[in-house]
């Protein structure tokens, strides 16, 4: 792989242009795989099991090359644009960042999405008798086959509830970091006219809550012994969602690429 292939690739008309900036890198669950050069890139280089294997020399290998051919077109479009890479004050640059960041994880949004966080995995942990318990439930219903039950469709939809409550319980966090970071950085000068990359990030924080939402609300029919502690957790994700819509009023209307309009 060198820059003229990654080049080529992204001309690929397959490719939707930035699609991978506001998705939730839940490749397995992806629907638009096929139109993601980032996941192309993935797949070419570590597609086969042998690549995988983060302790095989050849993964980090790739991974170095990578690291090079990247450093090159950053260069390569730097100087097309006029960027002077080492006229950067990156002390101050990175001390501005810093104290946005710094404010961005204070803000009441990011402590309740941390909060959550903490919740969700105390929540697993006290709930681990349970989960055992159903397990045999359903194994026990499997083989005895009772009335119209279906086993094997709730033990699915219930992992499905713990797959995606699990992925998105630390990614809202992030993502609303980055957005309110974005908020504090953003000037209309760095815009130029282009959509708030906070608004993107808050976007997709959004969605996280609202299928976390869904989940927890799977989770509460699944395990009605645990009732009242998932409706707990279910008011905190509703109110950081209310919040979340208030700080970014404009963060629904963002269109993000691929996934926002009917390009499929
Ligand atoms: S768009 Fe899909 S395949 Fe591409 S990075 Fe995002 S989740 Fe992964």
């Amino acid at each position: 792989m060198d820059k003229q292939y990654i080049k080529k690739l992204a001309e690929d008309p397959r490719f939707i242009p930035g699609i991978y900036n506001y998705c939730d890198r839940w490749r397995e669950r992806c629907p638009l795989t096929c139109r993601c050069m980032n996941f192309a890139l993935g797949e070419e280089q570590f597609g086969d099991p042998e690549a995988r294997d983060i302790n095989n020399k050849a993964f980090w290998q790739k991974l170095s090359e990578t690291f090079q051919v990247t450093l090159e077109m950053v260069k390569e479009a730097a100087k097309e644009q006029g960027i002077d890479l080492d006229s950067v004050d990156l002390q101050q640059a990175g001390q501005e960042h810093e104290a946005a960041r710094d404010a961005a994880e204070d803000h009441e949004c990011c402590r309740a999405a941390e909060a959550y966080a903490q919740i969700a995995r105390n929540w697993f942990k006290s709930a681990k008798d349970l989960f055992e318990q159903k397990a045999d439930e359903l194994n026990l219903q499997a083989q005895v086959e009772i009335g119209d039950s279906n086993p094997a469709e709730e033990a699915a939809s219930l992992k499905d509830s713990v797959d995606v409550i699990r992925w998105y319980q630390h990614f809202i966090y992030v993502k609303l970091v980055r957005a309110i970071t974005g908020c504090l950085e953003e000037t209309p000068q760095s815009l130029n006219g282009f959509p708030k990359d906070s608004d993107g990030s808050a976007k997709i924080a959004l969605i996280a809550i609202d299928r976390s939402i869904a989940a927890w609300g799977q989770m509460r029919q699944h395990l009605p012994q645990r009732e009242d502690n998932i409706l707990d957790i279910l008011v905190h994700l509703d109110r950081l969602r209310r919040k979340t819509e208030t700080v970014f009023p404009n963060a629904k209307a963002f269109v993000r690429p691929g996934f926002d309009y009917a390009e499929l």
